[in-house]
């Protein structure tokens, strides 16, 4: 009786046991060898010696045994990539470079890249991963011809040069220091790039170099010839009042609410928050067209006189004490109070906005990095895109930002460093530096 009623259901039970382990089985088969996803940048074809690859790897389920890569031409094969990984990890990034041996040339050749996991069914060839990247090997760096000879540049001033490049490139512009300017390219293979000596670089440190890397990575250089003209920087001692601190740190106060004094908000608003400015400035100045927007000089506010000027050493006195020491960045010109500001050329509105410690600002781009900067404005009557042309009222001077009384801070930008504008008002010195290189092309 019981045996009867029982075996049914023991095999029911063996049945379903049998299922559930089937199903493990190839559940744990199709995991076992499911195979990682690579993805290898750049994913143009050509490439050289210089091109630095990425590859990401990501595992699904079972970790990763080893990764290989070779490289392959004219049936010369060389491996250069061994790496055997601990701890069965689940994601990878590897960046390499091709072997630089003699033996390749340019032209056709084959990456191959090998990974596998720790699939113990590898011995059927599971959780393994092939990949083959066809590449034109390109071993030749572009060449670069300059169109002009010397250069005669001011210390904080601007400069110009045009050349042409041999061939197709991915970066272009000129180093100078810790400073790179872009080129842009004009006409047919000829580029133009506006460059800066900056303020506080020495002159014999002045050593500005065209830069260019092509599709494939290969890079070179070509140094300007350039006679670097110093400049004295006049120093200034500004005293900071009480008057001024209640005045002006309220604009500020919900940016540092940590800070209880008018005084340190101070502190925090012209180093931290001038620094971030600087940042933006940088940020701001890749904003910009391919193409000349302005044309002869640049206005100056008109009927203004020069308060302060482009370098100035700023020492900072609070109570007669030294509290910082700042370099002033454009030129300051007073005139009436609330006295019309003129855009100072043709261009594109990059920045209308409450801007730091310039207050209400405009930014206009004139085109190839060029720039103009308006500050501590009391109003603001264009917005971010608009095209203005020189001389339209863009705003009115006031006092926002750190202004101690009306003006009008002025500035000039080469991709976001800034320069001195007195060079951009003079249409002689326009003439000789700028043009004669625009032209040239
Ligand atoms: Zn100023």
């Amino acid at each position: 009786m019981d045996k009867k009623s029982s075996s049914p259901f023991l095999r029911n039970a063996l049945i379903c046991v049998l299922l559930a382990v089937i199903g493990l089985g190839v559940f744990a088969f199709i995991r076992d060898g499911s195979s990682p996803t690579l993805t290898l940048s750049p994913q143009g074809e050509v490439a050289s010696f210089n091109t630095d690859f990425t590859l990401k790897i990501a595992a699904k389920h079972i970790g990763l045994k080893k990764l290989s890569a070779s490289l392959s031409q004219d049936g010369k094969t060389v491996d250069f990539l061994e790496h055997a990984f601990v701890g069965k990890p689940m994601e990878h990034t590897e960046v390499f470079r091709l072997p630089r041996e003699a033996a390749f040339k340019e032209g056709p050749a084959e990456l191959t890249i090998v990974v596998r996991t720790h699939s113990l069914l590898s011995f059927l060839g599971r959780g393994k991963v092939l990949v083959v990247r066809k590449l034109t090997l390109d071993l030749t760096p572009p060449r670069v011809t300059l169109n002009q000879g010397v250069h005669n540049v001011n210390q904080g001033g601007s400069g110009a040069v045009s050349f042409s490049v041999s061939k197709p490139v991915q970066r272009v512009g000129v180093a100078v220091g810790e400073h790179f300017f872009p080129a842009y390219l004009q006409k047919g293979n000829d580029y133009f790039c506006f460059f800066a000596m900056p303020h506080d670089m020495a002159p014999a440190d002045f050593k500005p170099r065209v830069i260019v890397r092509d599709l494939a990575g290969n890079e070179a250089t070509q140094t300007l010839y350039v006679y670097a003209i110093p400049k004295d920087f006049k120093f200034d001692r500004l005293t900071v009042s009480d008057e001024f601190l209640n005045d002006k740190m309220t604009q500020y106060s919900s940016q540092y609410p940590q800070e209880q004094s008018p005084l340190d908000i101070y502190k925090r608003v012209n180093n931290d928050l001038r620094k971030q400015n600087l940042g933006e400035l940088q940020r701001i100045g890749q904003d910009t067209a391919n193409a000349t927007l302005w044309s002869g000089p640049f206005l100056r506010l008109p009927n203004a006189a020069g308060r302060a000027g482009f370098g100035d050493q700023r020492d900072y006195f609070y109570n007669g004490m030294k509290i910082d020491h700042q370099t002033h960045m454009g030129v300051d010109l007073a005139s009436l109070a609330n006295a019309p500001v003129p855009a100072a050329n043709d261009g594109r509105v990059v920045l209308a906005e409450f801007f730091g410690i310039y207050g209400n600002c405009v930014i206009i781009d004139h085109g190839l990095g060029l720039q103009s900067l308006y500050s501590h404005l009391d109003s603001m009557d264009v917005a971010k895109g608009a095209e203005v042309k020189k001389g339209q009222f863009i705003g009115k001077t006031g006092t926002t930002g750190l202004a101690g009384g009306d003006h009008l801070h002025f500035g000039i930008l080469i991709s976001g460093v800034q320069v001195s504008p007195v060079e951009w008002w003079d249409e002689h010195w326009i003439k000789d530096n700028v043009l004669r290189h625009l032209n040239k092309q």
